[in-house]
């Protein structure tokens, strides 16, 4: 298990959450902040520090955002990054 980072997160970004973990396993994206699954020791102390209600363990992700849990894995994999990254160099 581990905690995910849903779409109120995004435009927030306050860092509440990245405060408080423990392992620093919260990294800042372009859109939102992502928890990485790998590192992540389920603790759950950044859950009630959001102030919109973003975080969630990963078994209770709201079903309107149950593709955030994918995504938050998703930022962490070297080939999804290297995607993003041709993607980008491709729309300028
Ligand atoms: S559950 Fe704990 S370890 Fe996981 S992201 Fe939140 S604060 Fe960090
Ligand atoms: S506290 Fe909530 S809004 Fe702020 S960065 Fe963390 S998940 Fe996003």
């Amino acid at each position: 298990m581990t905690y995910v980072i849903a779409e109120p997160c995004m435009g927030t970004k306050n860092a509440s959450c990245a405060t408080v973990c423990p392992v620093d396993c919260i990294y800042e994206g372009d859109d939102q902040y992502y928890i990485n699954p790998d590192e992540c020791i389920d603790c759950g102390a950044c859950e009630p520090e959001c102030p919109v209600t973003a975080i969630f363990a990963d078994d209770s992700v709201p079903e309107q955002w149950a593709q955030d849990t994918q995504k938050n894995a998703n930022f962490f994999s070297p080939a999804v990054q290297r995607t993003r990254a041709s993607n980008n160099r491709a729309a300028t």
